[in-house]
């Protein structure tokens, strides 16, 4: 049984516009470890336990750490989470409430991850937050259940990390014959990853990852996924930290659901159309959630970003 629950599909009142244009969440806020990675984290959980695993492994302290200690504890499967000192009481709390071992170790994430790579036996497997074709076809699922709704995009909306939703999200238009919709990638301007290698037309890895959207921070995206972009209409979107902070606050006040500003990023196109890379009447928006952040963290970035818009760097 699929370690994922099937999310609401809501016709949002307060961000559509008449007739003009319809728009749609598919809530996966509401997954039980706070955000999708458990479509397909779980997915991969599954078939490597079937396959006779008897630890996972993950160096995220972020919420795929999170959904891999769901996972482990929903099968019965024992499961290590490496962190490095700078992961946020927050998270480590969340990952040690799920159950996981927790071990802390190195100043930043490649010595957590080198650690993490150091525990996998014959009996473990580490699991990737973003790279892993397990993974995308986990993700497909939350497409999967449009079938038969009433929502037929024009436009999909979506946060893009490491791209491991967008690779679910292109396998799961494809195979709904929707392989033509357009789809708006969106990231912030410190973790445009995915918009600098589209520009260049080739994979490109960022110098470093600045901001809020910490959940978005991959320096470079899935070269699978890279290449599962070409002959598709991928759109990149970059919006400002400010876009996405105020989007996530806005989304509270009116779906009552708190989203991480990684969510947010995607969400600013919703309460700012003129963002919107094409004009399209049903715009479906992937929900993405988040588990990492919290109201009281998100009021602080507000507050921190009063006073005029910088200038673009
Ligand atoms: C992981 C994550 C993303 C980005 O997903 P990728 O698969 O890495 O592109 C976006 N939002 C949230 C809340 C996430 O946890």
């Amino acid at each position: 049984m699929a370690l994922h629950i099937q999310t609401p599909l809501l016709l949002s009142s307060p961000l559509s516009n008449g007739k003009d244009r319809r728009v749609w969440l598919k809530m996966e806020a509401l997954q039980p470890p706070g955000s999708f990675k458990i479509r397909g984290i779980g997915h991969a959980c599954e078939w490597h336990a079937r396959a006779g695993k008897r630890r996972f492994v993950s160096s995220s302290g972020g919420n795929a750490g999170l959904a891999v200690a769901y996972a482990g504890r929903q099968l019965g499967v024992a499961v290590t989470v490496v962190v490095p000192v700078t992961t946020s009481e927050r998270a480590r709390r969340l990952i040690l409430s799920e159950g996981a071992s927790l071990v802390v170790h190195g100043a930043a994430w490649p010595e957590a991850n080198a650690r993490a790579l150091e525990l996998i036996d014959a009996e473990s497997v580490l699991i990737h937050p973003f790279d892993d074709p397990l993974l995308w076809e986990g993700h497909a699922s939350l497409i999967d259940e449009l079938e038969g709704g009433h929502c037929t995009p024009d436009l999909v909306v979506l946060s893009v990390g490491g791209g491991g939703l967008l690779g679910g999200v292109l396998r799961g238009l494809e195979r709904h014959g929707w392989g033509h919709v357009p789809i708006a990638a969106v990231e912030t301007t410190g973790t445009a990853s995915l918009a600098a290698s589209l520009k260049k037309g080739t994979l490109v890895e960022i110098p470093r990852i600045e901001g809020v959207a910490t959940s978005l921070g991959a320096r470079q995206v899935s070269g699978q996924v890279f290449d599962m972009c070409k002959g598709r209409d991928v759109i990149s979107v970059v919006v400002t930290d400010r876009q996405a902070v105020s989007a996530s606050r806005r989304f509270l006040d009116d779906h009552r659901v708190f989203v991480e500003p990684a969510c947010g990023a995607a969400l600013a196109l919703a309460y700012d159309p003129t963002l919107l890379p094409t004009p399209a009447r049903d715009v479906l928006f992937v929900v993405c959630g988040g588990a990492t952040a919290s109201v009281e963290m998100l009021d602080g970035w507000l507050a921190s970003m009063e006073g005029p818009e910088p200038p673009a760097a």
